[in-house]
């Protein structure tokens, strides 16, 4: 049974999640391409592969977990996976977007719905009858 480094696990995952940052244009500077290949070094090639597979198709390879729920695909993740993840002792795929689920660090930042009111059609006055006289 090989025990596995949590710190790696740890590193590797904000690893990859820098190197979709850099890779989905978040950012545009001339020396992110020597970040970017010094990131995908530090991956290992299946997870870089699956990651790779994903963005081949202009999808993103993480998926951020938060509130127990898959942020890609919103489906409810088990709170022991999620105790996993925010332990840093595994590597988890989302069975339903087959995205690498990362625990969502957001400490009570959360993004404000905006809500757009409705407008009831207006309807227009019409003139009608005509008056002759
Ligand atoms: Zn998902």
């Amino acid at each position: 049974m090989a025990h596995e480094d949590v710190e790696f696990m740890k590193s590797m995952m904000r690893n990859l999640l820098k190197l979709q940052s850099l890779e989905f244009g978040e950012t545009n500077n001339a020396g992110d391409i020597a970040v970017i290949a010094e990131l995908r070094s530090k991956i290992p090639s299946q997870i870089l592969g699956h990651y790779d597979r994903l963005r081949a198709r202009g999808k993103k390879g993480l998926a951020a977990v938060r509130n127990q729920v898959c942020g890609s695909c919103h489906v409810q993740v088990p709170l022991g996976v999620v105790m996993t993840l925010k332990r840093g002792q595994d590597v988890q795929l989302c069975e339903n977007c087959g995205r690498y689920r990362y625990p969502d660090s957001g400490e009570g930042k959360f993004a404000s719905q905006v809500e757009v009111p409705v407008d009831p059609m207006l309807g227009h006055g019409h003139t009608g009858g005509q008056a002759s006289g």
